[in-house]
């Protein structure tokens, strides 16, 4: 008989927590797991897949459009934001009572409660103030959207976690970042027709990728009628008595909105969590340090997911949790490789990337292959649409191994889990050339690209 009331108690019911209590659970640990929300966490109640479905909707505007090319006549379009927000909210709770299901039949046992940490070993539930003691704590509470403290007014504005929840579409946005929220809520919007600007602080949107891409996605941002505007950042923002926004910029832009949404990153969810009383080290923003085995500097309390701020992705999560549970429950222990991420960005178009952009592969190799084309989609040539899809193949020129992929346009995410693959077995360029085309496709420029576009040396 165990001397604790668990073999593993996890806080946080979303992606890595409920993929290592599962997996915990089937190794036959007996666990236990605390949610203060609902299950599914911030991917499935209020991210990735509400997000989607989102775009999805707004795509629409543009299908109807580029029909007409196709010789189809549109009828009268009509588009009901309520619908799309009851629609959406049936779906993720469809996907909670999944979430709620697998945890049940994995034989874990479910807190709807806010948990919190008192020792090594042991927690606390808020909801009904049991103690519960457990071998191992896993903390897996997520991260939630930053906002401006400083902004005056800054009560005024919303974040993701709004948005997903607005009870009726305003007529003009502003969107507040230059990351992946931001660049795919300006998209989302936009589509939905509302008159969208997105406000970025620095030089281009979407840092970290490659260049060539940021650039291209501000263009064709452009091109659907969003105003980006760069290098600029709101220094106040004033409720008018009719309930308009008012930004001011610090380059004196007056920006009048009827919501104005910040995107501008996430902090980790560790604020009373009773973190420091159990003696888990955090950085200063509240990330909580863990080794490659997710483990904490207590040795009983590991952590996954973004409240570890590694790679803030939902597949990276779940993989944490696995491995986790693997190693500790399952007498298997591995570790998660950080390194080569596929992602993709839900812009419109979309933006699909595996592996170094041009600026990180030149920081690790001197010479340098790069293959690039800029085409018109075949739908397009009918459509009209003034749409360019962008591929680029970056080659270690030494070794002929393919560094990275990057595609911009339709299904690019699809293609870049593909592709993936192919970088995780250290496909070379000559791999690449030696399959045959699919065709007539957008991806068969990835194995014709036969003549780098730019040799770089030294
Ligand atoms: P990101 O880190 O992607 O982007 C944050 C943006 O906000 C950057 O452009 C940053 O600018 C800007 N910013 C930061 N601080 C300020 C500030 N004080 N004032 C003005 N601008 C500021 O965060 P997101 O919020 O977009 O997304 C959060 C996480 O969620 C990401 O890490 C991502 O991994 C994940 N995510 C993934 C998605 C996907 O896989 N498709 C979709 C959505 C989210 P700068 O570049 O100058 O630092």
């Amino acid at each position: 008989m165990s001397q604790f009331d668990y073999d593993l108690f996890v806080i946080g019911g979303g992606s890595g927590g409920v993929r290592a209590g599962r997996i915990a659970a089937t190794h036959g640990a007996k666990v236990g797991l605390a949610e203060e929300y609902r299950y599914g966490g911030t991917c499935v109640i209020r991210g990735c897949v509400p997000k989607k479905l989102f775009v999805y909707a707004s795509k629409f505007s543009e299908e109807f459009e580029d029909a007409e090319g196709f010789g189809w006549s549109v009828g009268e379009r009509n588009f009901s934001w309520q619908k799309l927000i009851e629609a959406k909210d049936q779906e993720i709770t469809r996907l909670e009572g999944l979430y709620r299901r697998n945890l049940e039949r994995s034989g874990v046992e479910m807190h709807d409660s806010r948990a919190v940490i008192e020792g090594p070993n042991t927690v606390r539930l808020l909801s009904t103030g049991q103690t519960i003691t457990a071998k191992y704590i896993l903390v897996a509470v997520g991260a939630t959207p930053n906002v401006d403290a400083g902004l005056v007014g800054g009560e005024h504005v919303i974040t993701s976690n709004e948005a997903f929840h607005l009870s009726e579409l305003p007529s003009k946005i502003v969107v507040v970042g230059g990351g992946y929220i931001a660049v795919e809520f300006a998209g989302i919007f936009n589509g939905l027709g509302v008159e969208t600007t997105l406000l970025y602080r620095g030089e281009e949107i979407l840092r970290g990728f490659d260049t060539d891409f940021r650039k291209a996605v501000h263009e064709e941002m452009e091109k659907k009628g969003i105003r980006v505007i760069c290098e600029d950042t709101f220094t106040s923002i004033e409720k008018l008595a009719d309930g308009t926004l008012v930004g001011h910029t610090k380059k004196g832009e007056r920006l009048e909105a009827g919501q104005i949404m910040s995107a501008i990153g996430r902090k980790p969810n560790t604020r009373d969590l009773g973190l420091e009383t159990a003696g888990v080290e955090t950085e200063v923003d509240g990330t909580i340090k863990v080794d490659a085995q997710s483990r904490t500097s207590v040795p009983s309390i590991y952590a996954v997911g973004d409240v570890t701020n590694r790679a803030n992705l939902t597949p990276v999560a779940i993989r944490e949790g696995h491995a986790f549970a693997d190693t500790i429950f399952g007498n298997k222990p591995w570790t998660v490789d950080h390194s080569l991420i596929a992602t993709a960005v839900f812009s419109q178009p979309e933006l699909g990337t595996v592996g170094l952009s041009q600026e990180d592969a030149l920081k690790k190799t001197k010479n340098l292959d790069i293959f690039k084309s800029s085409f018109r989609p075949m739908k397009h040539t009918l459509s009209g649409r003034d749409e360019k899809m962008l591929m680029k193949i970056i080659v270690d020129a030494d070794t002929d191994k393919v560094l990275g992929v990057h595609i911009l346009g339709p299904d690019a995410g699809e293609l870049a889990q593909v592709l993936g693959i192919t970088l995780e077995m250290g496909a070379t360029k000559a791999d690449f050339d030696r399959t045959i085309a699919v065709h007539p496709t957008a991806a068969e420029e990835l194995v014709t690209m036969r003549e780098p576009t730019e040799r770089l040396r030294g």
